[in-house]
């Protein structure tokens, strides 16, 4: 079963992915717990080129999008697959939608071709469930600015990015609804965690 999160800056991914985990891994199961960009030694030295302000300006948008569908392919061939394959719970932190919307709606490229790109990097690897943690970026971008790290280039994207990038995760979401889970992010963090269950539990076979 794979189960990816998305959401904007600050909706609190990483907190809901580590309680999934958790909760899975108190039931006996076997989960990999993985995200984007990244997760593997390929990966975060991409994740490096595309996100690190050493590298001067960032790439452009076009190579951006090669870069994370580079980092995506890698990831899924050596990372997802395998687990899949040994019936692991796989658990996400972004995938292709990320890049539908950052690089597509954000970044203003046309969406049809990101997700060709995206479903040529992963063979055709779709989600069995995606939890999207919806935050109003305003919320959002202030809970990443109290945490410090990574602000300044968040900061330095404008509203109008960050509002494209939510709505286009919504209308991603409300175009699918049997694979998506949306979910208020300003709850707090144990209803989310509970919800996310709830869905879940049909998609695991024991
Ligand atoms: O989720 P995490 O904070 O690790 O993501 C790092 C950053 O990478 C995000 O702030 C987001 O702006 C960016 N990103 C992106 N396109 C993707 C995935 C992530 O621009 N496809």
């Amino acid at each position: 079963v794979f189960v990816v999160f998305e959401g904007g800056e600050g909706a609190g991914k990483s907190t809901q992915v580590n309680r999934l985990a958790d909760a899975l891994r108190a039931e006996g199961r076997d989960v990999v717990v993985t995200r984007e960009p990244g997760a593997t030694d390929i990966g975060s030295r991409i994740r490096a080129l595309v996100l690190d302000k050493e590298h001067g300006a960032g790439p452009s948008p076009r190579a951006e999008a090669l870069l994370y569908a580079a980092d995506r392919a890698h990831h899924v061939a050596t990372v997802v697959r395998p687990a899949l394959a040994r019936g692991a719970v796989v658990i996400s932190d972004r995938y292709v939608d990320s890049s539908l919307a950052y690089q597509g709606a954000g970044r203003t490229l046309p969406v049809q071709e990101i997700s060709w790109l995206s479903s040529w990097a992963t063979g055709g690897l779709k989600p069995d469930l995606v939890v999207l943690l919806d935050v109003d970026p305003g919320v959002g971008l202030s809970r990443v600015s109290a945490r410090g790290a990574g602000a300044d280039r968040l900061e330095s994207e404008s509203r109008g990015f960050h509002e494209r990038v939510r709505y286009a995760f919504l209308d991603l979401a409300a175009a699918d609804p049997k694979r998506y889970l949306v979910l208020d992010a300003a709850r707090p963090a144990e209803q989310i965690a509970a919800a996310v269950s709830e869905r879940l539990t049909p998609l695991l076979v024991a």
